[in-house]
């Protein structure tokens, strides 16, 4: 085997291999950021439940309550009896002291669900196109009950 002594390298050749070097830690950061990427996705894939989980009532990964507790929605105020006021309550306690720091700017919950979930620390809910109108009508509706609550606070 015949050995080329490093000093004989020329000019060229040290340049060549200089790029060569350059060029393979660009396509290590490359790769690096890919696999970064790809476990950032497959996280959120994960964290996400399927509509199948959905139906058969796990918790949410982000709070442990029910994404659908199968508790129906809350009657209309003026309809609730006491005991369901009492419940509405504790549940309100509930989220707020899971949520105390988040400052969602509103609750989400799926329909015939009592469960309250935080936009920011619960993944969505798998939607289909009417859950999803479902959800919508839900936060606003929230929202307006919200703004009323403010109104009325302001009020005295
Ligand atoms: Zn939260
Ligand atoms: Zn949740």
């Amino acid at each position: 085997m015949k050995v080329t002594p490093m000093a004989k390298l020329t000019d060229a050749q040290r340049q060549e291999r200089a790029l060569n070097r350059a060029r393979k830690a660009a396509l290590e950061a490359e790769e690096r950021d890919r696999r970064r990427e790809e476990q950032r996705r497959r996280s959120r894939e994960e964290t996400r439940l399927s509509q199948e989980e959905l139906q058969a009532g796990v918790l949410c990964p982000g709070c442990g309550e029910p994404i659908n507790d199968q508790l129906g929605n809350w009657p209309p105020p003026a309809q609730m009896s006491e005991e369901e006021q009492r419940q509405r309550d504790e549940a309100d306690a509930r989220y707020r002291e899971r949520h105390d720091q988040c400052d969602s700017p509103v609750r989400w919950s799926t329909a015939g669900s009592r469960a309250e979930h935080c936009l920011y620390c619960c993944p969505p809910p798998p939607l289909n196109p009417q859950a999803a109108r479902a959800l919508l009508q839900l936060i606003s509706a929230h929202e307006e009950a919200q703004n009323r609550g403010s109104a009325a606070g302001s009020h005295t």
